[in-house]
């Protein structure tokens, strides 16, 4: 994905972040500034590492979401190793996530397609758990999980952590009854193959999942998309990004809110392109959770620095509670009365 432009807070400055590093991004321990409540939090930051990551609450705390779980999630996609789209690692992920939603008892749908990019035409797949619910109306949760093609990258918080957010939700809402039609889906070839993020060298899996729901009609069912992205990290805060659509943003801002995430959940805004825009640019409300600030909270952004011991259970448990706590209001929104 790519950040625009941002100006921090108290500096006149604007920069573009996408396919570069920033400077000054120090690439020190992250604070755990979020981490109240468990026992690895009271440590030195210095005496913690990967092999005591922060935990979750209880799932029953964060509305039945187990972020030990997503965690877990997000551990074995880092195994795999590198999963640029095209490559066998991506291959790989993607058996990985079909025999998880199997296992979850989604039905699956796996939409192959190839796609012209600067290395040449690369086989690509969408992953769609396709949930039925009372009302063909479709909300549809998202992530992608290819990672940039970058040495040694293994994406546990970029392609890595909002994955396994969505294998856990997907787990949850398969076992629902659920008012709405629910779509939980996994896109491959977000990253651009060149090391810029420039059009059309991004979002390829979103634009094709975009593009077929248009031709087939199932488009005009969709009621909101969430995207989520990098939401994996020890100190995260997500900010309200700016393309996304203000009601959609509204709803999980104060869903969160409501939740008593305001510290992770900010009022602040940053524009930032990803993979909502593929649905945004076709009239889908759309909105992208996603936390990219490569200056405090995800300095290893798209660095080999991107490993497992960067992700907190706690973060996925919070961006979990707070999608599984969306769909009831959004059942309510859309068919007052019905939601489960
Ligand atoms: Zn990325």
């Amino acid at each position: 994905m790519m950040l625009r432009a941002f100006a921090p807070v108290g500096l006149a400055l604007v920069l573009v972040a996408c396919g570069g590093k920033q400077g000054g991004a120090s690439q020190a321990a992250s604070t755990d500034a979020g981490q109240q409540g468990t026992a690895a939090t009271n440590l030195p930051a210095a005496t913690r590492s990967a092999a005591t990551p922060p935990v979750a609450p209880p799932a029953e705390a964060t509305g039945g979401f187990d972020g030990q779980q997503a965690y877990q999630y997000v551990a074995d996609q880092v195994a795999i190793g590198p999963r640029s789209a095209g490559t066998e690692g991506d291959l790989r992920v993607q058996q990985y996530i079909v025999g998880k939603l199997q296992s979850f008892g989604c039905p699956v749908d796996q939409e192959d397609f190839h796609t012209p990019t600067p290395i040449g035409n690369v086989a690509m797949k969408n992953i769609v758990a396709k949930i039925p619910g009372a009302s063909p109306d479709i909300v549809l949760f998202t992530t992608h999980y290819d990672t940039k093609r970058l040495e040694n990258f293994v994406g546990a918080d970029d392609g890595g952590s909002s994955t396994g957010v969505m294998l856990e939700l997907a787990r949850l809402v398969c076992a629902r009854k659920n008012a709405l039609t629910v779509w939980v889906a996994f896109f491959d070839g977000e990253e651009a193959f060149n090391l810029d993020w420039k059009d059309p060298d991004n979002t390829y899996g979103s634009r094709e999942l975009a593009a077929r729901m248009a031709v087939s009609g199932d488009l005009t069912r969709v009621k909101a998309m969430l995207l989520a992205d990098l939401v994996g990290g020890r100190n995260l805060h997500v900010k309200r990004e700016g393309n996304s659509t203000a009601w959609l943003t509204d709803l999980v801002w104060s869903t969160a809110a409501r939740l008593g995430y305001k510290d992770v959940f900010l009022s602040d805004r940053v524009p930032i392109d990803d993979d909502h825009l593929s649905f945004l640019h076709r009239n889908v409300a759309s909105v992208d959770i996603i936390d990219l600030d490569t200056l405090n909270d995800v300095p290893y952004w798209h660095t080999p620095q991107d490993t497992l011991d960067k992700i907190s259970p706690r973060s996925l448990a919070i961006v979990g509670h707070v999608l599984i706590a969306t769909l009831p209001q959004l059942e309510e929104k859309f068919h007052p009365g019905t939601h489960p």
